[in-house]
This record gives C-alpha cells, structure tokens and sequence, in this order.
C-alpha cells in the first residue's frame, strides 16, 4: 500500500465560501487519477465539509468503483455524541451516506482528555469493537489532539485500538501543545500503526516566509515546501499512511508523484526543517489549520479561520467583510474554543485580528 492517503476535508468547491459546495467532477476527475497511480486511501469523516463529504464519496468513489479496489476511512464524530443510542444512528447514517457495507478504517474522532472520558462514559470503545465482530468495521483507531500522557493512558487502557492518527509534522515537532514528537513516540512505545493528519499544517507549510524557502533551496532546488514536509512525515518508521486535504488536481498530481520516489530525510535535512519550523512560527500570527471545527457552532457564523488565514497573510480583510460576519461580531461565548483542537485562544485572536486589520 503506497502511503498517501486522500483526505477529504478541503475538497474543491464550487463556491469558496460554503464548505457544502463540493465541486462533484472535479473531485470524480481527483478520485479517477488517485486510483490510477496505484493510491487507495480516502479518509472522510461525519462532519467535514458541513457534513456533506461523506455524501460526495458516495458519488464519486463507492457508486462507481468496485469495493475492493479502496479502503475507506471514516469516524464516529465524538464531539456530537450525547447518548449511548447515537452511536448506532449515526454509523449506520454513515454507512448509507457512504453507500458501503463496511468501513476498512474507523476511527473515535478527535480525541482528548475531555472526549476521551465521554467515549469511555458512552461504551464508544465497545461500540467499535461490536461492529468489528459483526464485520462493519476492519481496523478501529482513533484521532488525537491533546498531550503525550493523555495518549499515553488512553492507549494503556485500550490495549485493543489497531492504530493512531496524529498531528505530526516538522513545525508542531516540539510544540508544547500539540506534542507531535511526543505523542507519535508514546504511539510506537505501544507498538500501534501511526497515520498522520496535517502534515502540511493545514496549509501554513506551503507558503513558507522566504528566509525558510532560501534554506530548503540551498538544500535542494528542485523540492517544494510542501514535498519537503511530506518528505518529513512520510518516511518516520511505524507511518503507515500520510493524509494529504488536496483541494485541485495539480495539488494531487504533484502529491502522487513525490510519493512515488520517497527517500528518508539525512540528519543534517531533518536539522534544517526545524530551523524552518523556527523562522515560521516567528513569521506566523495565527498557527490555525483551517479544520473548521470551530465554525459548526458560533451563533454569529463567522468564518473563524478565515478571517485567521487574512491576518497571517497582512490582508486588510476588506474583501472578506463585505458579505461575512467579522471579528466585530463576536459575542464571545467561547464555544469556538472547545472545538479547536489547536486549543487557540479564538477568541483573543480574533480580537488581534480585528485590530491589526483595517477593513
Ligand atoms: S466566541 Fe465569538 S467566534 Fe467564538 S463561537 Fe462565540 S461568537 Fe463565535
Ligand atoms: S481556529 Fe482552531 S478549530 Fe478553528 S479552524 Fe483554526 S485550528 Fe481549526
């Protein structure tokens, strides 16, 4: 299994301002191309693209495609769970919205101490394990975003989870509160199968401030940024798949390409990430993903990441305001907080942001 994984969060759209807006060709014409080059991994998940992207894979991949021919990855969205019922509502929803019998992957969404606890309260670890015995489900796992120790107990106190999916790439490496360095040891002390979810950093190592893009060109002059942070999560040992949002055909057919000649990174390549790392989280005002998580709740609809991807880039947000909800607007209710798994301080930001920017 070649190990670039198609995540299905940040699809093309139609529309750039609704996350429903999936552009259905495109996405058919990515799923077509992906395939072909030998790649089998799509990841979706209940809510990502306001929960319209599991629909889309049915329309795109399963509808059209034998079943064994891909693995389909999707998660049981922890956050919305209220009651033990609504775990069996919702996989078998997601089972009809996916047009499959079964999911390869599944996976406990999202994970932190606070969900963890609420999983445990509901039996959504035994749940899992059920629809593995009845054959609903090949591999259970789940999705992480809290520190090393939290990990560390979760995986002690569920010896039979298959796999984990963590944040890990050379920015967040030693990050104090992402923990990538720390957690993906924890997940190798307990001899668990490792996928990695944004290893571009939703975006933010691609576009790399040009002190950083001058050092990866002394290294090599022909890698992107993008191919030398893929490069750095790709070849960790114990990584069985590396998820990749690609949003274009060009993003997906530069992926494919680069994962087709896949080398590990020398020491001195791996010191010269991280002193990249360094340079950008400097240059960076606001280190959000654009996962969205935070927007599903806010009472004021206000495009969180945004109007934090304007402030990053010195946008002044004019063009932003004229048809959105702005940092003006917030209440401050704090319901976005709970949902960022970055744990930013939203809504102090917001405020930076209002104020550092002059619409
Ligand atoms: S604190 Fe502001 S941005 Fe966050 S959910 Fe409330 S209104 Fe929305
Ligand atoms: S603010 Fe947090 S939850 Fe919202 S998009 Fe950014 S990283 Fe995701």
């Amino acid at each position: 299994m070649k190990n670039l994984g198609f995540g299905l969060m940040r699809l093309p759209r139609t529309d750039p301002n609704l996350q429903e807006a999936i552009d259905l060709e495109q996405f058919k014409e990515m799923t077509d191309r992906f395939l072909d080059r030998g790649y089998t991994y799509f990841d979706t998940a209940y809510m990502y693209h306001n929960h319209e992207s599991e629909r889309a894979v049915k329309k795109a991949l399963t509808s059209r495609i034998d079943r064994d021919k891909y693995l389909l990855a999707t998660k049981l969205p922890t956050p919305k769970l209220e009651v033990p019922e609504d775990m069996e509502r919702i996989f078998n929803e997601q089972l009809e919205k996916c047009g499959v019998e079964y999911f390869d992957y599944y996976l406990l969404h999202c994970l932190n101490a606070g969900l963890y606890d609420l999983a445990v309260r509901l039996g959504a670890f035994d749940f899992v394990q059920q629809k593995k015995a009845e054959g609903k489900v090949k591999r259970f796992g789940f999705s992480f975003h809290d520190t090393a120790d939290v990990l560390d107990r979760i995986l002690t106190e569920h010896p039979e989870v298959e796999f984990v999916q963590l944040q890990i790439n050379y920015l967040d490496w030693e990050s104090p509160t992402v923990q990538s360095r720390l957690c993906y040891e924890v997940a190798r002390k307990h001899g668990k199968d490792v996928i990695i979810m944004e290893p571009i950093k939703g975006g933010a190592l691609a576009n790399v401030p040009p002190e950083a893009r001058a050092l990866m060109e002394a290294a090599d002059p022909k890698k992107t940024p993008v191919q030398w942070a893929l490069q750095f999560a790709a070849t960790l040992p114990g990584v069985i798949m590396v998820l990749s949002g690609m949003s274009d055909l060009k993003q997906l057919d530069e992926n494919t390409a680069f994962f087709n000649h896949l080398s590990p990174l020398t020491e001195e390549e791996k010191a010269m990430l991280f002193r990249c790392g360094d340079l950008i989280n400097r240059s960076l005002a606001v280190s959000c993903t654009g996962c969205e998580y935070c927007t599903a709740d806010c009472p004021k609809s206000i495009p969180i990441p945004q109007w934090f991807d304007a402030y990053n880039r010195g946008d002044d947000g004019r063009a932003l305001a004229k048809d959105r909800p702005t940092p003006a607007d917030c209440i401050g209710c704090g319901k976005c907080e709970k949902q960022c798994p970055q744990k930013l301080p939203i809504r102090r930001l917001l405020a930076a942001a209002k104020q550092g920017m002059k619409w």
